[in-house]
């Protein structure tokens, strides 16, 4: 039987890569049709055609409103953020057709027996994984497994500087810092090489910060630059455009050289600029410190100082800029590592990682025997009610930064007697309310046993995979296992939507296939046949994944390892859960006062009357003293009270 291929494909935002590994059992990258070892990440849907990467980056000036770009930035919401043909798509069906394309070079070069590895940035929480995975089979991608970027990263870094074994486990012990700044997103990292593991001990980023905010600053400057000298751009599209492209280039050429002439065409004139790498530096100062704020939580969080550092590892294009490296000589005292090309290391180490899991399957040649883990970026927790308090609260159940795979037990009991469903609502984030967090889904448990009493015992598993994966499932103790549910997810696509998605994606065609199918598949929401959420109204959440921003608030990842060793469920009997409500049920109008509420409140108005009687016990007194001192000296009753 010949050989299954093993991919690596780093879908970047705003470009992605593909890797394999060759028959000397070396990774090589594997150019697309261009012979470009990147292709943007960028899709434009022409009627008739649907064109991917690089002919679609020069066409971006000139057909911008059929162009989609950085769909990875909106991975997780329910439409890509601008309108194509005015229709509003998923973003996960614009990720699909890059992947789609991917796959045929794929095809093209090495035929169909390839299995593939897709990554994702750490940072990534479960409905962006879920995207991913699903913008994977839109696009009839043989997906093998998803993995973090930086893990695939450091499994690159391992095999370049030969930290890898001839089997594939790593022959050393250090920790190693995986600073990936890239088009759209940041991570940042620490992974432990050990004989035979790779371990993931603490992760965090930014889903908001990349390459293309230092473009956008240096656009900024480039427009005032040309201001001063007297010439205002207008603010279009078309401009904003030609000024972003300038910025782009400028912004590569001081990652070089201390200074870059920028030329443009303004009504009619051909204008120049330079612009100086202290000025650029000077004004994108605040998005390093954004970095170096991440990069001390995350050090924070697992625990170590740079002294426990091996090696600083850069990923991702936008670290070619000096100020990045700048940075992390300075705060880490350590030579940044660039053995690693940082634009390739995520593909290769995809493709490593996909050798490794088609040896575990028992296909592939050159076995690699290590065992990977990772952690998981964001705490997944429960609604339920507080009952010291009467409040639903977000109760951590597996805090993030705990190792994966894990399976963690939770006690919640009932809150009425005679109870007929519970409601699991999965909440993810690090906040104490459920606002504070993104509803991932619910699961219920209906039909309990009749009869039950109030606060009787409901027994809650999460189980989160190495894939950040999870399955939820409840149990009634003394009842057997009758009570096992699935997760319905809030966001993801329905199996239905996703398979006609499917047949439009692999058409290979243009907009008008599409087109078709839009009107049939967003009649009102992508998310219809999908299972409302009872408590709250999931369309008023807002679209952008609050957890998106840096996160200050970490679950210590050593707290998180010991809660999760000690096989005990952890008893937490002062917290219940709601039944089910009758579907279409209003939301609670009006939230009860609180236990402590009124505490406070009665605290309060005790207070108050507290004042009061000692303002009028003053004035009592006063009125005494002064009685007793007229009737013992008349001559300074100077109110004229008793004459
Ligand atoms: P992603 O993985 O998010 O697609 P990449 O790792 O491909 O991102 O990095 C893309 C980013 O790197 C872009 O913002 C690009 O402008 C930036 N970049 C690439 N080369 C350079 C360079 N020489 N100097 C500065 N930035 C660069
Ligand atoms: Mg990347």
């Amino acid at each position: 039987m010949p050989d299954i291929h093993a991919i690596g494909i780093d879908l970047g935002t705003t470009r992605s890569a593909v890797s394999h590994v060759n028959a000397d059992g070396i990774t090589t990258m594997l150019p697309n049709g261009y012979e470009d070892i990147f292709t943007p990440s960028i899709v434009l849907f022409r009627d008739e055609e649907r064109i991917v990467g690089r002919e679609a980056e020069r066409r971006l000036e000139f057909e911008t409103a059929n162009i989609a770009v950085e769909p990875k930035r909106d991975m997780g919401d329910s439409y890509y953020r601008r309108t194509i043909q005015e229709k509003q798509i998923p973003p996960e069906v614009i990720q699909a057709c890059i992947l789609r394309s991917l796959r045929n070079d794929v095809i093209e070069r090495l035929g169909k027996n390839y299995h593939a590895v897709v990554t994702v940035p750490a940072y990534f929480d479960e409905s962006r994984r879920t995207a991913t995975g699903n913008a994977a089979k839109m696009a009839d991608l043989n997906l093998l497994d998803i993995v973090n970027e930086p893990t695939a990263a450091a499994l690159a870094f391992g095999e370049r500087l030969g930290y890898l074994k001839e089997s594939g486990e790593p022959n050393v012990e250090m920790n190693i810092l995986v600073y990936d700044l890239g088009g759209g997103t940041f991570d940042v990292t620490i992974v432990r090489l050990a004989d035979n593991l790779i371990e993931t001990i603490a992760t965090d980023g930014d889903m908001q910060l990349g390459g293309a905010d230092w473009d956008s600053r240096m656009a900024d400057l480039l427009r005032r630059k040309f201001a001063d000298a007297g010439f205002e751009l207008s603010d279009d599209d078309a401009n904003n455009m030609r000024l972003r492209r300038l910025a782009i280039d400028a912004k590569h050429t001081l990652s070089s050289r201390d200074q870059a002439t920028v030329r443009m065409e303004i009504d009619g004139r051909n204008i120049a600029t330079t612009v100086l790498r202290s000025e650029f530096e000077a004004c994108s100062r605040d998005l390093v410190e954004r970095t170096a704020f991440t990069t001390r939580q995350v050090m924070s969080a697992a625990k170590v100082g740079w002294s426990d550092i091996g090696r600083v590892l850069l990923v991702g294009g936008a670290t070619r800029m000096p100020m990045i490296q700048e940075l992390l000589t300075s705060t880490s005292g350590i030579p940044v590592d660039t053995s690693v090309n940082p634009d390739e290391a995520v593909a290769r180490g995809a493709a490593i990682y996909a050798q490794y899991r088609l040896a575990r399957k028992g296909v592939a040649t050159f076995a690699r025997e290590l065992t990977i883990t990772n952690v998981n970026s964001h705490s997944l927790g429960i609604e339920g009610i507080n009952m010291a308090t009467m409040r639903k609260e977000n109760s951590h159940v597996i805090p993030r930064n705990s190792p994966l795979p894990c399976v963690v037990n939770r006690k919640f009991v009932t809150k009425m007697a005679d109870q007929k469903s519970v409601v699991i609502k999965v909440l993810e984030g690090e906040g104490k309310t459920s606002d504070g967090c993104i509803p991932l889904g619910r699961a219920v448990l209906r039909n309990l046993p009749p009869g039950l009493p109030a606060g009787h015992s409901i027994h809650v598993e999460y189980r989160y995979d190495i894939n950040g994966r999870l399955a939820v499932r409840g149990h009634i103790p003394g009842y057997g296992d009758q009570a096992v549910v699935e997760l319905q997810r809030t966001r993801a696509l329905s199996d239905t939507r996703l398979a006609a998605w499917k047949t439009v994606v692999c058409q290979d065609g243009g907009f008008n296939d599409f087109h078709d199918a839009l009107n049939e598949l967003l009649v009102d929401d992508p998310f219809a046949d999908s299972d409302p959420v009872l408590f709250e109204d999931v369309s008023q959440v807002p679209l952008r994944a609050k957890s998106a921003e840096p996160a200050i608030d970490f679950g210590a990842p050593l707290v998180a390892s010991e809660i999760l060793k000690s096989d005990q469920p952890t008893e937490k009997s002062s917290w219940n859960l709601e039944p089910e409500l009758p579907r279409n049920a209003a939301p609670a109008a009006k939230a009860k006062v609180t236990p402590r509420a009124t505490t406070r409140r009665k605290k309060k108005s005790g207070l108050g009357l507290y004042i009061l009687g000692h303002i009028i016990a003053s004035a009592i007194g006063l009125v005494v003293g002064y009685y007793l001192l007229v009737l013992i000296r008349p001559e300074l009753d100077f109110l004229n009270l008793f004459k």
